[in-house]
């Protein structure tokens, strides 16, 4: 296992742009060592991602960025080296995917009353079987020339103040660490400390969340505001939480790029010896 150390990416399986063999050859062009793997509450990825890592020489770590909900707050949960097929986070994972495809289903709809949107116009950019989200919207939207790209498109007709929005079922995030931890995988908050007001979880949640199992905080993500970073970094040494780094690349799908923030290769290491859902995939 080498660095650079990327542990947050998705493809097209979730909303990345790329194929899961495309994101390992630019993780390879990127020059990384290790990349991880993790589309919204979805595997499907990983044997495609597997194959085209080992060929780049890069060490895989598969994961899974699990949608959680905290009152109204949409929280991320990263989960390492996961038993893909561990029954109740499948049963989970399943119900997220399923409320998400309704949901997506019906701000289509409420969209369509205004502008010139069909489901089929999202289907077009969605990959079969892939978790679907807001960005296929975007998508959508950006192929009808009704927006320019994905950030127009969430700072306009996606945002929630629009009136089209609406949220989709997720579990609450204690309730997804003890789930990971469960399934052998290893449990890390994404983005923690994003802007706006009150976004971050309420300081004694944490603890609970450690309590359970929780290993750490994505702390150097470009999302996470700098007054946020200096909370999050003192709760992680209270909390014995380990601090991670990444990109969280979409492609083209998002401005962030693949190895724009890393992870210490020793954290790698804990992670891998911590988990025992599956094996890193490492290099032929
Ligand atoms: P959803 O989970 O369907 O509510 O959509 C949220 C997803 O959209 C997250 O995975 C984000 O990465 C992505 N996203 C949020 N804001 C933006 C943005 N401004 N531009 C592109 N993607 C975004
Ligand atoms: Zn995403
Ligand atoms: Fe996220
Ligand atoms: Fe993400």
């Amino acid at each position: 296992m080498h660095g650079p150390a990327d542990l947050h990416t998705h493809s097209s399986v979730s909303d990345g742009t790329e194929t899961p063999t495309q994101l390992m050859r630019a993780a390879g062009a990127a020059g990384l060592g290790t990349i991880a793997l993790t589309d919204h509450d979805s595997t499907a990825g990983w044997a495609e991602a597997a194959v085209e890592s080992r060929r780049q020489g890069i060490t895989l770590l598969p994961g899974m960025e699990l949608s959680t909900r905290y009152e109204w707050r949409s929280v991320h949960l990263l989960a390492y080296l996961i038993d893909p097929l561990n029954g109740d986070l499948l049963q989970e994972t399943a119900k997220i995917r399923e409320s998400r495809l309704r949901r997506a289903e019906g701000i289509v709809a409420r969209i369509g009353g205004d502008y010139p949107l069909s489901w089929a116009d999202v289907l077009a950019q969605t990959r079969e079987g892939a978790t679907v989200g807001r960005p296929h919207i975007a998508d959508a939207l950006v192929a009808l020339g009704i927006v320019a790209d994905r950030g127009e498109a969430f700072d306009g007709i996606l945002h929630p103040r629009t009136g089209y929005y609406a949220p989709h079922y997720a579990p609450d995030p204690l309730t997804a660490v003890k789930l990971v931890r469960a399934a052998g995988g290893v449990p890390v908050i994404a983005h923690p400390v994003p802007s706006g007001r009150d976004r971050m979880l309420p300081e004694p949640y944490f603890r609970e969340l450690a309590d359970a199992g929780l290993f750490g905080l994505e702390i150097e993500h470009r999302e996470n505001t700098e007054e946020g970073k200096v909370v999050v970094r003192r709760i992680a040494s209270e909390l014995g939480l380990v601090a991670t780094g990444s990109s969280d690349y979409h492609g083209t799908g998002k401005p962030n790029r693949l190895g724009e923030n890393t992870t210490d290769i020793d954290v790698v290491r804990r992670i891998v010896a911590e988990a025992t859902g599956s094996a890193p995939v490492l290099p032929d």
